[in-house]
């Protein structure tokens, strides 16, 4: 798992520069199914000091199987996602400003940007609150989460899955992207929300967007 914890290491550092996860908030986590272990965050420790060492690899049975550190306190909400989602390798959770901004009034990120497509879903849901570090908050982020890529947590964060750690990060900042343009649009008026009829024609659209010989998912989030 060294290319793993060294990417994790990487994409944590550019995680705490984004702006994205102030302090120690969020975490982030690769799962390789050849071997059935995830690699995650250390709990508590800030992105710019972590190393590859501190990374903590455990198995989806809740065994720490290297790593002398404490895992993240979200282990398993990321667990849960990897044992329901078949296609997610990898899984980024924030507590960033404005898609935290709808998670405190319990709202959806709406189609208000068609970029949403990104995240396989009409609107991004949010499940209700549970402490964080709760099997509570990990059965109901899973659940509400349902077909798409990503959930808001009630009074929390949100939190993203990918098929890779750059396309779940790539994700998590379009997502705070569209909440920021929801929350400007609501500041000074109504926004108009994407129908699911001209949403289905931007996934269709997707399906063909960039260069022939290396298909991409989205308008701005290179996979
Ligand atoms: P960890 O440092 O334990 O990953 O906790 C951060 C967090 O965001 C908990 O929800
Ligand atoms: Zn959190």
């Amino acid at each position: 798992m060294q290319e793993e914890r060294e990417l994790m290491v990487e994409i944590g550092k550019q995680m705490s520069s984004s702006g994205l996860c102030p302090g120690t908030s969020g975490n982030q986590s690769i799962y390789n199914p050849e071997l059935g272990l995830m690699a995650i965050k250390p709990s508590g420790i800030g992105y710019m000091e972590t190393t590859p060492e501190d990374i903590v690899i455990m198995d989806l049975e809740s065994h720490v199987v290297d790593g002398k550190r404490k895992p993240s306190s979200e282990w398993d909400m990321h667990t849960e996602f990897y044992k329901h989602k078949p296609t997610c390798r990898a899984i980024v959770h924030t507590h960033s400003r404005f898609c935290t901004t709808f998670a405190v009034l319990r709202k959806p990120i709406e189609a208000v940007h068609y970029v949403l497509a990104d995240a396989n879903c009409y609107e991004v849901p949010c499940a209700p609150y549970h402490t964080f570090g709760t099997p509570e908050l990990a059965n109901d982020a899973v659940k509400y989460c349902g077909d798409g890529d990503a959930v808001l947590l009630a009074n929390h964060g949100i939190i993203v899955c990918g098929k890779n750690l750059n396309s779940a990060f790539g994700l998590a900042k379009n997502l705070e992207y569209i909440a920021e343009l929801q929350y400007r649009a609501l500041c000074i008026g109504q926004p108009h929300v994407l129908s699911k009829e001209l949403m289905d024609e931007v996934f269709e659209g997707f399906k063909s967007y960039g260069q022939p010989s290396q298909i991409v998912h989205s308008a701005t989030n290179v996979r």
